[in-house]
């Protein structure tokens, strides 16, 4: 599986991906061999759980996040205590503009202790999160079992990591790394 490219600017008829990878969402039409093109001005949004691409317009007032909030980004930075996260769809809408960022506390991240966020999550995951406060920065929390990471890729290799039982396996290098795993994890 190849890294996405969530929250791209595309124009009607632009080949967005082929037909092997993802299946066509909204906005999205197959044309000629199997590509997948844009119908309309708008931002990409992958969802990378069903496998499926979609171009959203970017008409309409900005959708900002708010609490209660569920939020999907990718893990920007990681410290021991705190995750950085770049929101780019929110309750399945893309972001527009640019980005939101989120923070995530080490005390947020599982309904278990953990003892340092490199347990829970790691530089270029993808995350899903409910928003706990309405402002910028938002604060995120992960502990809901369908929350926290839902695509996680090797720190040897790069692969995306396979879910099995309760950790997570690199099926090219077999390195096992630790999780704050979502019940959607992509890849089992
Ligand atoms: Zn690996």
């Amino acid at each position: 599986m190849e890294r996405i490219r969530q929250g791209v600017l595309v124009l009607p008829g632009d080949v967005i991906g082929v037909e092997e990878e993802y299946f066509p969402g909204q906005g999205v039409y197959v044309n000629g061999k199997g590509y997948l093109r844009s119908q309309l001005i708008g931002r990409v949004l992958i969802d990378i759980v069903k496998r499926t691409i979609n171009v959203r317009n970017i008409h309409g007032k900005p959708y900002v996040p708010k609490a209660g909030d569920i939020v999907e980004g990718i893990v920007s930075s990681v410290s021991e205590d705190l995750a950085f996260i770049d929101i780019y769809a929110i309750e399945e809408k893309p972001t527009r503009t640019t980005s939101f960022t989120g923070i995530l506390h080490v005390s947020q991240a599982s309904s278990e202790y953990i003892e340092t966020m490199y347990d829970a999550m790691r530089i270029g995951d993808i995350v899903r999160a409910r928003v706990i406060n309405s402002n910028h920065p938002f604060q995120l929390t992960t502990k809901e079992p369908r929350l926290g990471v839902i695509a996680a890729f090797c720190t040897k290799c790069g692969s995306l990591l396979r879910k099995q039982d309760d950790k997570l396996v690199c099926p090219i290098c077999g390195n096992v790394e630790k999780r704050k795993v979502s019940a959607s994890y992509v890849f089992r």
